[in-house]
């Protein structure tokens, strides 16, 4: 249930709607317009008594009933779009979710301190943002190169310091949050763990923003109540990430879904990444995904991106080498200006690097 509250409202009938909401053992989550403010209503059971309480109220324009099973997650209850600040504590906080699109680059894996600086400053000195690698990684076969897991996270802290760019990495467990939370500016949660509830928790109480990948099989719906798992513990500051879902083309690896795009901003106010990597597993269908990506309206994207990836120790045949990926940022400029944006760039490098 939404209460819409009057435009000019006083903020205490604000605060005493609140307080109503939480007298009968049910949660408020405010949200602010310019003049309006919205109040969702969690929790069951939501009666018609309640409603025809809130209805009464000081400073209530309407009270709305919403049928979604998710609700943090949904527009209804949230209609402004989530902007989230990545590592204000590091000072240069990167906003994803605005006007600005935000680039992630780095490879799939931290394999090494050398190789990953050396890709860290690539993707610095190609206008990247954020930096990604896996420090814990998912494989499929128990055989391959599963990371470096904490040695992996103090490199990627050690290239955030050396670039200034904030990390990326994917947590895979409950167990391991605190540890990841303490490097990582931005956990991501992968496509196979999208679905493990008792990690989204966990993650969720962990104080940093999320980024939750789409898995497999995923519908929009699962995806979207996905999230709200985390959003009810806690993080308001989740981002989608489609990378593509299952289907029966082979010749792709995955069949990237670019209609979330557009679809995920009409259900939510959540920002909406794009991994065009693993959304094709071919580095040369990338560039033209990521850029029909930013045409779409996404607000950010992931890609992998290798120093040498013939070398690379994990998804190498994804990987765009350097100077693929310095060619399509001023591309990924142009067509973001098509569509009123502009991609966001790291700091200009300084003569020292
Ligand atoms: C990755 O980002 O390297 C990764 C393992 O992604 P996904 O979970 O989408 O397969
Ligand atoms: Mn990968």
């Amino acid at each position: 249930m939404i209460v819409v509250m009057r435009s000019g409202f006083a903020e205490d009938e604000l605060s005493a709607v609140v307080a109503h909401i939480e007298s009968v053992g049910l949660r408020a989550s405010i949200t602010r317009g310019a003049e309006q403010a919205i109040v969702g209503v969690i929790g069951v059971p939501i009666t018609e008594q309640v409603q025809e309480a809130l209805e009464a109220m000081p400073g209530v324009e309407k009270v709305l009933r919403v049928s979604k099973r998710y609700k943090l997650a949904s527009r209804d209850f949230h209609p402004m779009p989530t902007v989230i600040t990545v590592a204000p504590e590091h000072g240069a906080a990167v906003q994803i979710g605005g006007e600005a699109i935000v680039v992630m680059a780095g490879p799939c894996s931290v394999e090494s301190e050398a190789g990953f600086l050396q890709a860290a400053r690539q993707a610095r000195a190609a206008g990247a943002t954020l930096l990604r690698g896996g420090a814990f990684k998912p494989r499929t076969s128990p055989y391959e190169f599963r990371g470096l897991r904490e040695e992996g996270l103090e490199i990627l802290a050690l290239a955030r310091q050396e670039t200034g760019l904030p990390i990326i990495t994917e947590v895979m467990t409950p167990a391991d949050v605190p540890l990841v939370a303490r490097y990582a500016d931005v956990l991501q949660i992968g496509a196979r763990n999208s679905q493990n509830y008792l990690l989204l928790e966990a993650v969720g109480a962990a104080g940093k923003p999320v980024m939750l990948k789409r898995g497999m099989a995923m519908t929009a719906e699962e995806w979207l109540l996905a999230a709200e798992y985390v959003l009810a513990s806690g993080c308001p500051d989740v981002m989608l990430c489609e990378r593509g879902i299952r289907t029966f083309e082979t010749a792709t690896r995955n069949t990237l879904d670019l209609s979330m795009v557009p679809l995920i901003k009409k259900l939510s106010h959540l920002p909406v990444v794009i991994d065009p990597s693993h959304g094709t597993g071919k580095a040369d269908l990338v560039p033209a995904m990521a850029l029909a990506a930013v045409a779409a309206g996404a607000d950010a994207l992931i890609i992998e991106m290798h120093p040498n990836p013939d070398q690379a120790l994990s998804d190498g045949a994804q990987s765009l080498d350097p100077a693929t990926f310095a060619d399509l940022m001023p591309r990924l400029d142009l067509v973001a200006q098509a569509v009123g944006r502009s991609i966001a760039r790291a700091p200009i490098p300084s003569a020292a690097d």
